[in-house]
């Protein structure tokens, strides 16, 4: 960033010394720089004024500008709670304007019967409409104001922040800084060449920063936001790109050539099932990469249940007949020993020994585990996060699975490949489909394999919310079902900060449905994050044997968890979970033949986006549909662990929900440019790598090794 960008805030007009402590420890701001990058996230049409009528709840505490007459004041209250309060109209409506600081002052300023442009959030309450704090000037004043434009930009701010300046000063204040800036031609110098721009269609940064502030029409805001998500993007992609290409050209990827006895009689005796389409599919691909040479570095994706465990299973197979080890990592205790159980079983008469270790291995089993990779006797060992410990050494380790890959951090994934002195084969499965732009960013040049068939004969999941109000006709259901000899789960939110919390809720749930719902025949099984490995794996049992009707647990259920005579998933406080939470639990039942059920329970008062959850949980079973609705009611850097993603690249203005063309072309571009020069070396590229790196500061992440 060239000088003038660098120099301190407290300077700029409209700041000073107070102002200035405050930008910088609400939101990092301390340079001329730091403000002018940091772009507004909406902005107000400040020629068009609502008219009170056509304000509705949807608008709670989004900003709104008003053209209103002030037919009544008065103080009001005492104490703390002493305000100024005054009634305004249109021909449409009232509303009340509401300040507690500063009340003389303010009321000095508002005469009766004047009209006034007002500037705020509004609330609602019992049909009334209330502003507090609004920005208020006469109708006068503001004509008489130089307009940059007619869209007033709107920042993000923290509570402590607007207090300290008001959404007008900003704008002033951003505007002096911008006049500053404007002194030094190489304030803003482009990184994109002239011919880059004019391919693209792209107008220059310096335009372009001018307008994200200060759009001089509608079309110039498309245009900027258009040109700083393209350059955000690019800095993305050349990181990306530039490890993509690095790690094709390493080129050190073991060979599994033979496909041999184990495999073959594994598919041709034992297998219990004949494998679906894309099953088989997805073998052949996992096998071309294990045949290539290249190490391999796969996404798989499938929907839950779609059999992703027999995938890994017979890959593990392809690396165990070739001298390899290999190892599945999953996120869970239990799901840890589900696999075990079944891979035993699947192994059984093969020339594969299966073990397993997790953070509560009892010394003995963890000894025999330890010693048995160590020594090369043990060919598939399953686990935890106990995996990645320094103290498992391989004899020999080829292939590392990692399933339901969202729970793991990246960096734990990364420490997987160290276990051998040339990087084993990673297959990474996920029952949550990354939305493609997120994959893009996330992942970069995975290769991407999808599992888009269930096994026949599955019905699709009906799914139904209740108000806690309708409970009775829930259990009602759910004796039906069990009469039937199905099974049920009843899951309570996990609250991650207090896993006491957690505990109370389930035992609250728990006897309020003892008392509400008598159940002198029913066996129930509990299960939650407190109890002790082996307590939990004994409810597991007894629910998986049939011998409890209902399971009782948090979301420790939600992922993997088998068992096929499961038929109804009712999810108590069903809003406090994420979409792809509930789809994840969903996805427990619907795994036999029968019908099967979800059941959302929720709270009379929902928040707009609980709701909207919910209903997108009612309205499909396509997981795909699901994430990428997530990503768009909760931003990327919310979703499902990937928080990686927010923190690696300091998206700014792009949006990886909405941005998937933008992504696909500034791949391309990256693509191109990297071609000609691999390392940005070039003098005529140097802002280039300068966008690259203000994109990626934190260089926490390398993404090539991502799994
Ligand atoms: P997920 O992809 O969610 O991990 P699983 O691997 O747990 O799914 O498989 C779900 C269920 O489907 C299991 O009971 C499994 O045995 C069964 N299954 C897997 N593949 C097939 C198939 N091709 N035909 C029939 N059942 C299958
Ligand atoms: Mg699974």
């Amino acid at each position: 960033m060239s000088g003038v960008l660098t120099r301190d805030i407290k300077y700029v007009g409209g700041v000073g010394e107070v102002r200035a402590k405050v930008l910088e420890k609400e939101i990092g701001v301390r340079t001329i720089g730091d403000l002018l990058t940091r772009y507004p996230y909406r902005y107000i049409d400040r020629t068009r004024h609502l008219k009170l009528g056509e304000l509705d709840e949807s608008m709670d505490n989004t900003y709104v500008q008003l053209r209103c007459r002030v037919v009544g004041k008065s103080f009001v209250g005492e104490g703390s709670r002493r305000r100024f309060v005054v009634e305004a109209v249109d021909a449409t409506g009232s509303a009340e304007l509401i300040w507690f600081q500063g009340i003389k002052w303010i009321e000095k300023r508002v005469e009766m019967g004047r009209e006034y442009i007002v500037f705020g959030r509004p609330s609602f309450f019992r049909g009334r409409i209330s502003l507090v704090h609004p920005e208020i000037e006469t109708v006068e004043q503001c004509l008489s104001r130089k307009q940059e434009s007619g869209f007033q930009g709107i920042y993000p701010s923290t509570e402590r922040l607007s207090q300290a300046i008001p959404v007008k000063a900003m704008q002033t204040i951003i505007h002096n800084a911008w006049q500053i800036a404007s002194t030094d031609a190489s304030a803003f110098a482009d990184p994109l060449s002239e011919a880059l721009r004019r391919k693209h269609g792209l107008i220059t940064l310096r335009e372009a920063i001018y307008n994200i502030h200060f759009p001089q029409s509608s079309e110039l805001l498309r245009q900027a936001q258009y040109r700083l998500k393209f350059d955000e993007l690019l800095g993305v992609q050349l990181t990306i790109q530039a490890r993509r290409t690095e790690r094709h050209v390493r080129n050190d990827g073991f060979i599994f050539p033979r496909v041999g006895d184990n495999f073959n009689a594994f598919y041709h005796n034992k297998i219990p099932f004949a494998l679906t389409g894309a099953q088989q599919r997805v073998i052949k691909e996992i096998r071309a990469d294990m045949i290539s040479g290249r190490q391999m570095n796969r996404l798989l994706q499938g929907d839950v249940g779609s059999g992703k465990t027999m995938v890994a299973f017979m890959t593990m197979l392809l690396a165990v007949d070739n001298g390899f080890q290999a190892c599945i990592m999953a996120p869970t205790e239990i799901l840890a020993r589900q696999h075990y159980a079944s891979m035993q079983r699947f192994a059984e008469g093969l020339n594969v020994r299966v073990a397993i270790l997790t953070g509560s291995s009892k010394s003995k089993e963890r000894r025999a585990s330890l010693s048995g990779v160590a020594s090369g006797e043990i060919d598939i060992l399953i686990g935890t996060h106990a995996l990645i410990e320094d103290k498992v050494q391989f004899a020999n380790l080829g292939y590392v699975v990692i399933d339901e890959q969202h729970r793991f951090g990246v960096e734990q994934r990364a420490k997987l490949w160290t276990k051998n002195q040339q990087p084993p084969h990673i297959l990474v499965m996920t029952a949550t489909p990354i939305p493609r732009t997120l994959a893009m960013t996330l992942y970069g040049d995975l290769e991407v394999s999808v599992i888009d068939e269930l096994p026949p004969g599955r019905q699709p999941i009906r799914t139904f919310h209740y108000y806690d109000s309708s409970r009775l006709k829930m259990f009602g259901f759910l004796r039906s079902e069990i009469a039937k000899g199905r099974q049920v789960y009843i899951v309570y939110p996990l609250i991650k900060e207090s896993e006491k919390m957690d505990y109370k809720d389930l035992y609250d749930g728990f006897e309020s449905i003892s008392r509400d719902f008598p159940l002198p025949n029913y066996r129930i099984a509990v299960c939650h994050g407190q109890m002790k490995p082996e307590d939990k794996d004994a409810s597991m049992a007894q629910f998986k044997s049939g011998e409890a009707d209902i399971m009782i647990a948090t979301s420790v259920i939600e992922v993997g968890v088998d068992v096929p005579n499961a038929t109804v998933m009712v999810i108590e406080s069903a809003e406090r979970f994420g979409l792809s939470q509930l789809h994840q639990l969903r996805g427990r039942v619907g795994r036999g033949g029968e019908q099967s059920y979800c059941i959302l329970m929720s709270g009379d008062k929902l928040s707009k986006e609980g709701r909207a959850r919910l209903e997108a949980m009612c309205a499909t079973n396509d997981g795909f549909r699901l994430s990428e609705l997530d990503l768009k009611l909760r931003g990327a850097g919310d979703i499902h662990g990937t928080q990686q993603s927010g923190d690696a690249f300091e998206l700014n203005i792009a949006n990886l929900a909405t941005d998937n063309q933008i992504m696909q072309l500034t791949r391309d571009v990256a693509l191109e440019i990297l071609a000609d020069d691999p390392t940005l070396a070039k003098p005529e590229n140097s802002l280039l790598r300068e966008l690259r790196e203000r994109h990626h500061r934190r260089e926490r992440i390398d993404f090539s090794d991502i799994s």
